[in-house]
Order: structure tokens, then sequence, then C-alpha cells
């Protein structure tokens, strides 16, 4: 081989080498997760491993619709979103992986994810009571279904029955009590409504503030958010059903999807998601709970107590939601 060739067969191969090692080395994330909570933790990966990650944020729906549009032509090698009952979807709709992970499986527990892991939980988000301290003795507290006791009566607020966690919470309940139980539960919940359903978890515990209602269901960052900008606000939050069920837990979390084109990078960025190391981060953003259990939240979360969890896994989310979805119709729950 003269010289010539050789020199060009090196081109050759080192311009064909070229672009593939660069696509190895990154990764294409669609997030339903906000930027500012995604982005110092890519931002991290990267500085680690040099595996560039790009991503979008849009909602749920369009991410969701986007990546059926796109079928096997989707750049997009991992989904990233919140609450079961939208990765069940997801994973339903038939855009995501199974993905087998010794590390995954031994970092985030089997009640958070999908039982064909198609999806991994990797932060946990309580769904709990809220209270005025001025007007409620905790002691009067112990289950979500209590809320639908006539003590209650004109006392409580809720969110809109439109939201995924409400469908999710009670999509739970009824994978916990059954659908007749559930459904005198919710129809006790609509009659001790102070004021019809807000839009979202801050109007409503504003709400309790304000006087209009003693107490009310949210996520605990919500309330953690509400802390941080008013201090001294008169809310606490209620641990329910420790003696039974545990409270109600949801996750974000991720999966990779059916037509990632970088699956080894995608499985890599999502098993170092559920190390210590990003776990921290993760949760620490949204004031959420990791979802790795050897990981300590965050000292502001960390200080609203310890719980005991509902351990039936969260995939029931998404399965009864429909279920779930008529039953508050029925009851009235708008
Ligand atoms: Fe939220």
């Amino acid at each position: 081989m003269t010289t010539l060739i050789r020199i060009l067969v090196m081109t050759l191969t080192t311009a064909l080498a070229a672009p593939l090692a660069q696509a190895d080395d990154e990764v294409i994330v669609y997030s339903a997760r906000k930027e500012h909570l995604i982005k110092p933790l890519f931002d991290a990966y990267t500085q680690k491993t040099g595996v560039a990650i790009r991503y979008i944020t849009d909602n749920e729906g369009a991410l969701l619709a986007r990546l059926k549009a796109e079928g096997a032509n989707t750049p997009a090698d991992m989904l990233m979103t919140v609450d079961a009952g939208n990765l069940w979807q997801a994973a339903n709709e038939g855009v995501l992986a199974s993905t087998a992970s010794k590390v995954l499986e031994a970092n985030i527990p089997e009640h958070l994810r999908d039982p064909e892991n198609r999806w991994f939980g990797l932060s946990i988000r309580a769904r709990t009571i809220v209270y005025s301290t001025d007007r409620v003795d905790p002691g009067e507290l112990s289950t979500y279904e209590a809320l639908a006791d006539e003590k209650w009566r004109g006392r409580v607020c809720l969110r809109t029955s439109k939201k995924v966690y409400n469908q999710s919470l009670v999509a739970m309940m009824i994978a916990r009590l059954g659908e007749p139980r559930t459904e005198k539960v919710v129809e006790g919940w609509v009659k001790n409504l102070a004021t019809p359903p807000f839009s979202n978890d801050t109007k409503l515990m504003e709400a309790i503030a304000a006087g209009q209602c003693d107490v009310g269901i949210v996520n605990t960052y919500y309330f953690g958010r509400l802390q941080k900008k008013q201090p001294g606000i008169k809310l606490a939050l209620f641990w329910p059903n420790q003696q039974d069920g545990g409270v109600h837990v949801n996750v974000s979390g991720a999966g990779i999807t059916k037509h990632a084109k970088h699956p080894d990078a995608a499985t890599a960025l999502l098993e170092w998601l559920s190390t210590a190391e990003a776990q921290e981060m993760f949760a620490g953003l949204n004031m959420e709970y990791p979802a790795n259990p050897a990981v300590e939240p965050d000292p502001i979360v960390a200080a609203w107590g310890g719980f005991k969890e509902d351990t039936i896994n969260v995939s029931k989310a998404g399965q009864l939601q429909s279920t779930a979805v008529m039953l508050m119709d029925r009851a009235g729950y708008r």
C-alpha cells in the first residue's frame, strides 16, 4: 500500500469514526421537569463524565405526543416526567423500553419502579395532610379517610380532581381500600368542602392560612416553598395512616425510550441519577425525598419528620387512573 493510500484510508476511518464517537458521548432527554430542576444535575454529570446531555422541556402530554409521532425517528433517549400516572401512561403507549440494570434495582425500591423496568422513580413526593395550627389540634387528625367525617364539615379544602396528583391519590386508595369504600370517602370529602376545589396546592394552603378552611391535602414540596417565603405561616404537615397503609407517595422518574439512539449512554445516566451523588441534588432541588433510601433528605425536608409510606407499587396509580377519574366524577369531586 502506498503512503498516499494509507493516509486516505486513515482519513476515511477517522472521518467515519469521529461522528460516531461523538454521538456515543451524548444523551438526549425529553423532560417534563423544569429546566432549573434538571440543568444543575446534567451539568454535574457532563463535568464528571464528558457525556453531553441535550434536552428539551415541555409538559408531559406534549412530550408523549411528540415521542409517539416521531416513532423510530425520535432523537430522544430518555423521557423524564413527574407522577407515576404519567410514567405508566408513557409505558402503556409503548414509547419506553425495558431496562435491566442491577444498579437501578439496588438503588430504587421495588414499589417505586415499573414492574417491567420501563421507568424508575428518582424522587419521592409525599401527598399528605396540611392543617391550620391555629384551628386544628394534630390529635384530631388520623387518616385521609377520616377527612370524610362529619366533624370536618365546611372545613376541608382540596385541589381540583383534574390534577393527576389527586387522580393518583384516589387510584392508590382504590388499590388499598377497594372501590366502594374509596367512593364513600371521596363523597365525604366533597360534602366537607369549604370552597370549590383549587387549581393548585399553594392556593389551597393560602386559603387555610386565610381561614377559609382548616385542612387540606398537598404535596410537601409546595408546603416547603410556601414556608420558605412565609416562615411564620401557621400551617403544619400531618402524616396520615401511620397505623395502616402509610402516607401516599408518588414519584418523579424516567425511562429509556424504545427507539433510543444512545441506549447505553442513557442507561448510564439513569443509573447515575439513582446514586447517592445525584439523588441528594435531584431531590433537594425541589424539596422532595430521595427515592434511594440510603440518601438523607435535605435538612429542611427532614425537619418535617419521618413517616411510614404506602408501599403498594406506584404503577397502580396509572393502572387505576381511569377508574379513579370516573369515581371522582360520580362522587361530585370537580
Ligand atoms: Fe408539582
